[in-house]
């Protein structure tokens, strides 16, 4: 006799990310749902992590991550933030960004507990919190150029409020923290208990001249956050899984008392060539211009389609409406142009908790420019 499930995620299914990647498989259709980039990473980083292997990197790192190369981030993190970070204490490399996600939630949330998350939002975020045992307050973000609420933020706010969650860039709208949300951000905390967790795994793609305003620029927003990255997204290899967490010394070894019981170290020889690679400051300090190039050519392209493109400043997502085409439910709408246009796109819906259908659908623009072009032209033909 099977045991009986009572399952802790009894609303959760599997991931549209998978879904919409399967059927894009399924029926050969150009994918633009899961945020991947589908050309080849760079070489010189692929033999350096060969070298390493080579070199014998092949047991246990660290359970905090490969020293130097958190010594080689806390420069990064001088270097463009101006901030302090002690390597010993103050950062773990994990295995993706998700992972430092999770492990943040899970070092501090406990049953009962309120954590504020926006949405549409990154689709991880809800369970995260609800396998905790804690409860997620949706709060929407403005329609329809998906500004943060900060008002709405500042009235949910309760003592039971334990987190706020901040993502910026922010996928899947593009939207960026500006410095009036920073201002908003540290009114809404002073003198609170609340801890920030701030998704950054897009910090490099940013657009338009902006400057990312990393949580890592401002001490006394520091002081409460656990803000985490991902090599996947500045290297052009999400499937590598990497990534690390900065939080203050008393907060990371909460983190750390999770993270050594569940994956305990991350992957040593890509730690290995990562903090040789790292020293490259150009790699990560242009790839907001050179990802832009692929945003600015997409949204050309799509002028000759029915969707209207939303401006998006970071990522490797923008929205597109068609409301003024059909009221068709975005769910379908995904699938049949994955089915009969043959290009995968996820529809915003998946972003939201609360039932929400704007008839919009993310595109990943993250893609060779030839990718690009073949998904525009089947969409042309969408009439
Ligand atoms: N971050 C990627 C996206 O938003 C997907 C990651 C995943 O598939 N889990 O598309």
């Amino acid at each position: 006799m099977h045991p009986a499930i009572v399952s802790k995620l009894p609303e959760v299914g599997t991931t549209i990310f998978t879904v919409m990647s399967s059927l894009a498989k399924q029926y050969q259709a150009v994918n633009l749902g899961q945020g991947f980039p589908d050309f080849p990473m760079n070489e010189e980083l692929i033999a350096k992590v060969n070298e390493a292997m080579q070199q014998g990197y092949n047991q246990y790192a660290h359970m905090n991550g490969y020293m130097p190369l958190r010594e080689v981030l806390t420069e990064k993190i001088r270097h463009l933030y101006g901030t302090a970070i002690d390597p010993d204490r103050e950062i773990t490399v994990t295995p993706g960004g998700t992972y430092a996600i999770y492990t943040s939630l899970t070092s501090v949330l406990r049953p009962g507990d309120e954590v504020i998350i926006f949405q549409p939002g990154y689709d991880s975020y809800i369970p995260n919190v609800v396998v905790n045992g804690a409860k997620p307050v949706l709060i929407p973000l403005k329609f329809p150029d998906y500004t943060f609420d900060w008002e709405a933020v500042r009235q949910a706010i309760n003592p039971r409020t334990r987190m706020i969650m901040v993502n910026s860039p922010h996928n899947p709208t593009g939207t960026v923290l500006r410095q009036t949300d920073i201002e908003a951000l540290r009114s809404v905390v002073a003198g609170t208990n609340i801890f920030i967790l701030s998704d950054e795994v897009y910090e490099h793609v940013i657009f338009d001249g902006l400057a990312h305003l990393s949580l890592l620029r401002f001490p006394d927003l520091l002081e409460r956050s656990f803000v985490c990255f991902s090599f996947g997204k500045i290297y052009h290899c999400t499937g590598w899984k990497i990534g690390y967490c900065v939080a203050p010394a008393a907060a990371m070894a909460e983190f750390r008392k999770v993270h050594q019981f569940n994956c305990f170290s991350t992957d040593t020889p890509k730690q290995a060539a990562l903090s040789s690679y790292l020293q490259r400051k150009e790699e990560y300090e242009l790839l907001g211009t050179f990802i832009q190039k692929k945003r600015d050519y997409f949204l050309e392209l799509m002028k000759g389609t029915i969707f209207r493109m939303h401006p998006t400043y970071g990522s490797y997502f923008v929205l597109g409406s068609y409301n003024h085409f059909s009221d068709e439910a975005e769910n379908d709408m995904a699938i049949r142009l994955t089915k009969k246009y043959g290009v995968a796109a996820i529809p915003l819906s998946a972003f939201y908790h609360t039932p929400t259908d704007n008839k919009v659908l993310r595109f990943c623009f993250c893609k060779k420019e030839e990718t690009l072009e073949k998904a525009a032209e089947r969409l042309r033909a969408l009439r």
